[in-house]
């Protein structure tokens, strides 16, 4: 095997065992309380997904559960997805909040959506979404121009290009109401947040210090709540004080 394929390939299978390190444990917490509860149409989106060369980047099935309590106990309504992919989180949010509710669903890349977009369309949440097809910094700028935006937002999910979260975060604070929860998605990085450098697959190296960065000035930030979980890769769950 060549070192790079070898190098994603270790980094790959870091992401399959999950935080736990075991993958018969992890594999039992999906099968005993995250399948059971999935939605057909998240299945059918995750096995599209599995075939996909970036299927990784897909959001876990237990992050996504956790999002849909969470999304539940707050009620929420309006809410900014960063980062769509094929639309696992997207899906899941559009099949969790109200008939009436909306979510900003931000990333440049309409192809990967457009791969998921069959599956929401037949699970008849279509009309939730509004797809902008942008990066998104410039994406979260507009929204801010518009002052109905300010303090209007009950949740945002980021999980995008991760050097960029300490802007979203800025940008962010002012769109989501007070009381309004962002959660940051790979806030562990398959684990790598705590090795030696030297010991990081080099497939996993670029986002490490975005991540262990952002880790730091969330946790300094004293306009927001947190909390960070080893569910998935690792997820920050903030809430605007
Ligand atoms: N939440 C998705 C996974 C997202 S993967 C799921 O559940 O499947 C990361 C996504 O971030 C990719 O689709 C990529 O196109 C997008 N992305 C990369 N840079 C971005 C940027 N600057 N702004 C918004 N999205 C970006
Ligand atoms: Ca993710």
């Amino acid at each position: 095997m060549e070192a790079e394929a070898e190098a994603e390939a270790k980094a790959g299978s870091l992401m399959d065992i999950g935080l736990l390190r075991n993958y018969d444990l992890y594999q039992y917490l999906l099968e005993t309380s995250v399948y059971p509860h999935e939605a057909d149409s998240l299945k059918e989106l995750r096995a599209l997904t599995s075939t996909h060369p970036m299927a990784v980047m897909g959001t876990n099935p237990d992050s996504g559960q956790l999002m849909g309590l969470l999304l539940k106990l707050i009620n929420a309504k309006r809410t900014i997805e960063i980062g769509v992919f094929t639309g696992y989180s997207l899906l899941l949010t559009a099949l969790t909040i109200p008939e009436d509710g909306k979510i900003t669903a931000i990333d440049p890349d309409r192809s990967s959506y457009e791969i998921g977009l069959p599956i929401i369309k037949k699970a008849g949440v279509e009309h939730k979404i509004d797809f902008v097809e942008a990066e998104a910094l410039p994406a979260l700028e507009k929204l801010l121009e518009d002052h109905d935006n300010h303090d209007a937002f009950d949740f945002a999910f980021v999980d995008a290009d991760k050097h960029n979260y300490v802007s979203y975060h800025e940008k962010l604070l002012g769109l989501l109401k007070p009381g309004g929860m962002v959660i940051y998605d790979n806030t562990l990085w398959a684990g790598t947040v705590a090795m030696p450098e030297d010991s990081v697959p080099p497939g996993l190296l670029p986002f490490r210090k975005p991540v262990i960065e952002l880790n730091k000035y969330l946790t300094a930030d004293t306009r927001v709540q947190i909390c960070q979980i080893p569910v998935g890769d690792g997820m920050t769950i903030c809430r605007r004080l």
